[in-house]
């Protein structure tokens, strides 16, 4: 079955199809700026050349009937019909706590999904603006829905509830929800095969380092405590978000420099992470760069984002008692040698050693850790659409 897997944000929309028959992915692309001017398509099936579609796209279904087309086109397309595709997955961010597995999309789900609108106000509005074009346009093919939550529901309650108020838990569903599950359980299941274990039998430590960041603790494949909280605000400094502050630095704030709700919630999610610290930008890359030619805001950056990933490593090696794995992934987590030897660094005393030729390759499932390395460190490319796919599958079959 070949299987259409679409991520809709406020003004994109990310796809890829699948052929599940051998997991290889036929096209994929990206749509930006829709309903705003300049919208573009750029599309790729495989083993073709790259197409451009530059075309005024006002909203989510103009767009989608656009990449529909693509896949279908001649020249650059990858199926004859639109018939060839099976299923459609498609990734939602926020299934609060009514969603602790993916699930066929019919009219309740739609119903329960719109409930959660309030939990997750910039990211599912989009999602489930992508689910109804697409039941528009492809009203005769079944739908599944993958959330970034729903592998986060198994913490326990002592590991999503705050320190405030039990009420406002009941009353607005205020606990840790925690993201990045598809990749957080997507990295778990490879490891494992590589360790060449049953998740069951394992606990590892999931590092999803890229513009957003998380951690998870995952004790026999279960998520039983991650980094991101109510919001993805929570937990590591990221590229643009801030993480883990005190909370009366919000009130302090918003007095000192006279921020509305709206301001601070901007300073917090786009101006702050290492963005913020270094001044220089949000990409790690140009911060290494800035680092190496001595500048110093940003060498602390690095030290400090750094410092973070380790405070939290070290915290869900006592949630878990035991650790099999550490794994990472994500664009940083798979990519940069640097921050993973930094990171790991701190946990000699563990017996944790790093091969250093292994940690320089990139890009593939590998050990990064020596034979004797009291713990196994992994580097596991994420594919959240390759999972959001084989839940579609399992789901329609
Ligand atoms: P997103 O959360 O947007 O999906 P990615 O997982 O693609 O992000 O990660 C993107 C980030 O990964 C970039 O902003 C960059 O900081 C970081 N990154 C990618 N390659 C490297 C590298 N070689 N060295 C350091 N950081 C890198």
């Amino acid at each position: 079955m070949k299987i259409l897997v679409i991520n809709c944000g406020s003004s994109s929309l990310k796809y890829q199809l699948i052929d599940m028959e051998n997991e290889h992915v036929l096209a994929k692309g990206l749509v930006e700026r829709i309903g705003i001017e300049g919208s573009i398509l750029k599309h790729e099936s495989a083993n073709k050349e790259k197409e451009i579609i530059k075309v005024p796209m006002e909203d989510h279904k103009v767009a989608l009937k656009l990449v529909l087309e693509a896949l279908v086109n001649e020249e650059y397309g990858a199926i004859a019909s639109m018939e060839e595709i099976g299923a459609v997955g498609h990734r939602v961010v926020h299934g609060g706590e009514k969603f602790a597995e993916s699930c066929v999309l019919m009219e309740e789900v739609i119903k329960a999904l719109e409930d959660c609108i309030e939990l997750a106000p910039l990211h599912n509005p989009p999602n489930l603006i992508g689910i109804s074009a697409c039941r528009e346009i492809l009203p005769e093919v079944p739908m599944v829905a993958v959330f970034d939550t729903a592998f986060h529901q198994t913490m326990p309650k002592e590991a999503f509830l705050y320190g405030i108020p039990y009420e406002y838990y009941e009353k607005y569903g205020i606990r840790k929800y925690g993201f990045h599950g598809t990749s957080h359980r997507f990295v778990s299941i490879q490891a494992a095969a590589l360790l060449g274990k049953k998740p069951e039998e394992l606990n590892l430590i999931t590092c999803h380092l890229g513009n957003g960041a998380s951690i998870a603790a995952v004790k026999g494949g279960k998520s039983v405590e991650t980094s991101m909280g109510f919001t993805p605000l929570a937990g590591l400094i990221m590229g643009t978000r801030c993480g883990d502050i005190d909370p009366a630095i919000v009130p302090f704030l918003m007095q000192k420099e006279n921020l509305s709700i709206e301001e601070v919630n901007n300073l917090m999610n786009k101006q702050s992470g290492v963005l913020g610290l270094s001044g220089v930008s949000s990409d790690f890359r140009d911060i290494e760069e800035e680092a190496a030619k001595g500048n110093e805001r940003a060498q602390v950056t690095l030290e400090t984002f750094r410092l973070r990933v380790r405070e939290t490593i070290g915290a869900y090696a006592a949630v878990l008692g035991r650790v099999d794995g550490i794994i990472f992934t994500a664009g940083l987590g798979e990519n940069s040698a640097k921050d993973r030897a930094a990171i790991c660094e701190g946990f000699k005393a563990w017996g944790i050693a790093l091969d250093e030729e292994a940690n320089k390759q990139r890009g593939k499932e590998m050990f990064i850790s020596t034979k004797d390395s009291k713990i196994p460190v992994m580097v596991i490319p994420t594919n959240e659409e390759l999972m959001i796919a084989r839940d579609t599958l399992a789901l329609v079959k």
